[in-house]
């Protein structure tokens, strides 16, 4: 069966388990390219620099918006976030797919200049689930917290424009349903 590398989007609002879902496809597909993003927000306790993100200045990040570098990039929250084009360009000249945890703004401006992009959208199976893990991971201030459950209010109403909606209920389910979409739009 002909196989072609494929860019796909993961979105979905913080607490999802997006990053744990897609953590999990990886293990699953080892063929996956893993691409870093870039933020001017600060390092997490445990983060490190070009394996979680490329944590870089304000200006740092000026400077790649001016050159082009970014295939998309977005405002978060209090910080920019961008994908770099080099990152993508190089998996998929490897015939590697690459899945992009990326927030919603990303995902649509992505559509736009990469229509082949398959995006996938992850939902919470109910609002009281994620207002429970995003309160349960305690890494934010309170301050920070009612922004992201913000956010993500916003983002749900979202879920609609996107190629595929995939409900993480059962972590190990989800896992395998997200698997079987790379492997169809893989192959298809
Ligand atoms: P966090 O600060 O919790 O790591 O991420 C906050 C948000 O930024 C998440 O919704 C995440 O998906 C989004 N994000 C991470 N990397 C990128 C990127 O390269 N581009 C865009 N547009 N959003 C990103």
């Amino acid at each position: 069966m002909e196989r072609r590398a494929r860019l796909f989007v993961v979105s979905g609002p913080a607490g999802v388990g997006k990053g744990t879902l897609v953590a999990r496809v990886r293990a699953l597909r080892p063929t996956l390219g893993l691409t870093v993003s870039a933020t001017t927000r600060s390092p997490r306790p445990g983060e490190v620099d070009g394996v979680a993100y490329h944590f870089m200045s304000d200006e740092e990040f000026d400077q790649h918006i001016e050159a082009g570098d970014f295939l998309e990039w977005a405002q978060v929250h209090d910080h920019r976030y961008g994908t770099l084009r080099s990152e993508i360009d190089a998996c998929l000249a490897r015939g590697e797919s690459v899945v992009l945890e990326i927030d919603v703004q990303g995902g649509n401006n992505v559509k736009k200049v990469f229509p082949d992009v398959v995006r996938i959208f992850v939902e919470p199976p109910s609002w009281e689930t994620l207002v429970e893990r995003l309160t349960g991971r305690g890494t934010e201030s309170e301050e920070s917290l009612a922004l992201r459950l913000q956010t993500a209010k916003r983002e749900l109403t979202l879920a609609d424009s996107y190629d595929v909606q995939l409900v993480n209920d059962d972590l190990d389910e989800a896992t395998e349903n997200l698997d079987q979409i790379l492997e169809k739009y893989e192959t298809s």
